[in-house]
């Protein structure tokens, strides 16, 4: 290579990551300055970035700034700004300056920590603010990590569902034989994630074996337990093996919880593995006055929320703990000569690589250990009220009003809402709200999403993004009864 020496790459130049590492932050801090100018959900058409960017990569380095101005021209129109304060849709997905720092720290040290010995603290701090939040959600002894149990940072609740029913599967199949997989049977509520489906199709449960129980509103959508019972004779009678039920504290349509005891009292006498996913809600669980909706999780085998949702940790961090670790290795666990070390051998260790699919993990425990040191536990606490507050502030507006109707008691700080249909005509309000919804949408001053419960098309309003504040909230009640007023005048 002509002037070879000139164009020897040095990827990692402390100087340089210096000044771009600063331009980079005054970049984002920035963006999060002007976030409320852009339109919250991405107005662009499908396939608009290929028209702007080049067919292939470049031969040669770009500077900085020709990136950053593609950020800029480019990338940000077509990016939904998940971090702004007029995001309401789905359920939050927080960032803080906090768990920047941490990813930052992460990115930055560049770790790669599947085995304890692979970068021990990133082992053993995962496993210290995994007890640190156990002890603050109050979460039953045998979740820590000085018995038999412990926990585990995935990426998503999704992998903590598959991973978690992977191991009750192999566990019931080393007694009832491996040719029983036919034979196993999934319980849940029809109000469960997708995840619990996803999970099934991928540890291989039969279809005709997923037992998806009706939840109406006459619970406000939790499972009711006899139903469980019910289902479980069946399958019983009928030579099956019940052995897998997923309970949900805050459901995604409408922040259902079930009644964790009563059910968890079913799978115990059934040799049920019981996991509960509190992906979005079990970060309120840390307040005292909304710890109640985990009772019975004393019951469970596992017990799963989303860092990432409504704590301030930066995606990806999903927390998930087990009651029996080994349950866990001994369907996961894999001893390759090329990753054998004496700590393994010696059985001294915990090697996370045996708790999650892939092999290799990131330092993630960083993020939830800078959001826990730099807000505390009561600015937590408080950052949750006050979303529950701003809620609860909606609920009453939306109740006030005679156009519409709260569909669902709110519990945390989702608000589950709809137009009313006219002349009982249910079709014609179905349509009309989904109507609603692309009008306020397409505002882009504001993003909210929606279900269906009991057939009935319902907004839903989650607050929970870091930046939102009361006025944000009265302004995009104002929209939606705006555009509601129009639609009703056409
Ligand atoms: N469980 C619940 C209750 C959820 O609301 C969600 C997502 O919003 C999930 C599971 C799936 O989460 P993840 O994207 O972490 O897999």
């Amino acid at each position: 290579m002509e002037n070879g020496s000139r164009h020897v790459l040095k990827p990692m130049d402390s100087e340089q990551l210096r000044e771009y590492g600063h331009r980079m932050v005054d970049f984002i801090a920035d963006y999060y300055k002007t976030i409320e100018s852009f339109p919250v959900l991405s107005q662009v058409q499908p396939g608009y970035l290929h028209n702007l960017l080049p067919d292939s990569a470049p031969d040669h380095p770009e500077t900085v700034e020709q990136v950053l101005d593609d950020v800029k021209t480019k990338i940000l129109p077509g990016v939904t700004h998940w971090q702004s304060p007029n995001f309401f849709a789905y359920y939050p997905s927080n960032s803080s300056v906090a768990g920047f720092l941490g990813e930052m720290l992460s990115a930055g040290l560049g770790i790669v920590g599947f085995s304890w010995v692979t970068s021990p603290a990133a082992t053993e701090l995962e496993m210290i603010v995994l007890d640190w939040l156990a002890k603050l959600l109050n979460l039953p002894e045998h979740f820590l990590c000085k018995g038999n149990g412990g926990g585990v940072i995935q990426g998503s609740a999704s992998e903590a569902i598959l991973v978690v029913m992977i191991a009750a599967r192999d566990k019931v199949l080393r007694s009832a034989g491996k040719n029983s997989l036919g034979k196993l049977v999934v319980y849940s509520s029809d109000q469960t994630h997708s995840a619990l489906q996803k999970a099934c199709q991928i540890a291989g449960i039969h279809p005709e074996n997923c037992r998806v129980l009706k939840a109406d509103s006459s619970t406000n959508y939790a499972l009711r337990p006899e139903l469980l019972q019910e289902a479980v004779s069946r399958d019983l009678e009928a030579g099956l093996i019940p052995f897998f039920l997923c309970g949900n504290v805050g459901t995604t349509s409408s922040a259902a919880v079930d009644p964790l005891a009563a059910l968890g009292k079913i799978a115990k006498s059934n040799e049920i593995w019981f996991h509960v996913d509190a992906a979005y809600a079990g970060s309120a669980c840390i307040c005292p006055e909304y710890r109640q909706y985990i009772d019975g999780v004393e019951t469970a085998d596992s017990f799963n929320m989303n860092a990432h949702k409504w704590f301030l940790t930066n995606f990806d961090c999903s927390l998930l703990w087990v009651k029996d670790q080994h349950a866990l290795t001994e369907a996961l666990s894999t001893n390759p000569e090329f990753l054998k070390n004496k700590a393994s051998q010696a059985n001294l260790v915990v090697d996370y690589k045996d708790w999650q699919i892939p092999l290799g993990r990131r330092f993630r425990s960083l993020k939830l250990w800078m959001v826990l040191r730099l807000y505390g536990a009561e600015t937590l606490k408080n950052y949750i009220r006050n979303h529950i507050k701003l809620a609860k502030d909606l609920e009453q507006l939306v109740s006030q009003d005679p156009n519409f109707e709260v569909i669902t008691p709110r519990i945390f700080s989702l608000v589950c809402f709809r137009m009313v249909p006219i002349d009982d005509d249910e079709n014609k309000c179905n349509s009309r709200n989904l109507e609603l919804l692309e009008a306020v949408n397409s505002s882009g001053k504001l993003f909210i999403s929606h279900t269906a419960l009991s057939g009935k098309i319902v907004l839903r309003c989650a607050i929970g993004a870091p930046l939102t504040e009361e006025k944000h909230v009265k302004e995009t009640w104002k929209v939606i009864q705006e555009k509601a007023s129009y639609l009703l005048r056409k």
